[in-house]
């Protein structure tokens, strides 16, 4: 498979990159580490005629603290270096295991936390090539009028499966969008729609300029993904736990499901559950029935989907209990 041809263009600033975004209009497209990107365009999912590529960008690059004692991550560090801080392997537990379950480690000196955050979303009738897809008259997400997995739907279904999303989300991070217009800060949580074809709230002229953790504090946090092989996959299913401990009542309690929507999903009702409470045995079997409503894996993915459903229970209830064994 061939690449279409594509005009390329190298800022060396975040400024420059949001201009030549702007001029170049709605055929241009931004490419981190190109590892979702330049597959995409293989398969003609989508044919930017120009790419902004972020490659020379030093300002979106690295792990720094912030006055707040939190972390500021340049979406354009490489996912390597973000498994390779020792801040982040310190502090933040279930972010590094996050990501340095993505993919294979020659994808990760490539791919970008920037990337992985802005993922287009999955399908089984999508992420074929062309000719595929054309034997099938395509589908709605691409070319096409149909959802082959809901014929009767008016929207895309396709899953989020981003791993570090769910991780970012539980933590409370924020992101820094640049565009003509100036820059904007939304929690990351609030960039996600429930829509396989419109999947993010972000303008196409606005880049990704920072991706801030709140200060660690006390938060505990995990993740568990669920894929098929061990060594590479996406997730099926992702799920990120975090609260903060005092003593054994847990507070601030996220649970943050990928992989069962087109975006990620908090499990709001077993949050609530868990609150101000100590995480018993029942408690966490309950909260992982919680959980369990808001998945709607269906049949776009790997596994069987009703099976994927169940493991949501056990994926919650296994990733609470880690909370409460870990010291952080
Ligand atoms: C074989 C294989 C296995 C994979 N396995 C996994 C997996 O297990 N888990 C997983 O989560 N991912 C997986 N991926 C997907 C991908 O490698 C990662 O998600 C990676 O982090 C994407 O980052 P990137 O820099 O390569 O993104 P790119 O391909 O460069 O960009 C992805 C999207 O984000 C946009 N974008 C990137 N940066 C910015 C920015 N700063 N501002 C605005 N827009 C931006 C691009 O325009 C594009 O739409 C896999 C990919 C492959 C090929
Ligand atoms: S969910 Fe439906 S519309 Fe979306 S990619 Fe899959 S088949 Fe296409």
């Amino acid at each position: 498979m061939r690449l279409p041809p594509f005009k390329y263009l190298a800022p060396t600033s975040v400024a420059e990159a949001v201009l030549m975004l702007a001029s170049e209009g709605p055929g241009a497209s931004v490419v981190a580490g190109g590892t979702d990107l330049y597959p995409n365009m293989k398969r003609r999912h989508q044919t930017p005629k120009t790419l902004v590529a972020l490659r020379r960008v030093g300002e979106l690059r690295g792990v720094s603290p912030t006055p707040d004692g939190g972390l500021r991550l340049g979406p354009a560090t490489t996912l390597t270096a973000i498994e390779r801080d020792s801040r982040v392997r310190a502090t933040q537990p279930a972010l590094w295991t996050a990501v340095r379950s993505i993919s294979t480690p020659l994808l990760r000196n490539m791919g970008t936390i920037g990337g992985n955050v802005l993922l287009d979303t999955r399908c089984n009738y999508y992420n074929q090539n062309f000719e595929w897809r054309r034997a099938i008259n395509f589908c709605m997400k691409c070319e096409g009028d149909t959802c082959w997995v809901a014929p009767g739907s008016d929207r895309c279904w396709a899953v989020n499966s981003s791993d570090s999303a769910p991780v970012l989300i539980a933590l409370g991070a924020r992101v820094r969008l640049a565009s003509p217009r100036g820059v904007r800060e939304v929690p990351l949580e609030a960039l996600y729609r429930e829509d396989g074809i419109s999947w993010l709230a972000k303008e196409p002229d606005e880049v990704l300029t920072d991706l801030l953790l709140p200060p660690p504090g006390e938060v505990r946090s995990h993740y568990g993904k669920l894929r098929r092989r061990g060594a590479f996959d996406f997730p099926v299913l992702g799920v990120a736990t975090a609260a903060t401990f005092h003593g054994e009542v847990a507070t601030g309690v996220r649970v943050v499901l990928n992989g069962v929507g087109s975006a990620p999903v908090r499990a709001k009702e077993a949050e609530a559950l868990l609150e101000g409470k100590r995480l018993t045995d029942d408690l966490v079997r309950a909260a992982g029935d919680l959980a369990f409503k808001p998945a709607k894996p269906l049949d776009n993915t790997d596994f069987e989907n009703a099976w994927r459903k169940k493991m949501v229970k056990v994926y919650v209830r296994d990733g609470l209990q880690a909370l409460r064994a870990t010291s952080r």
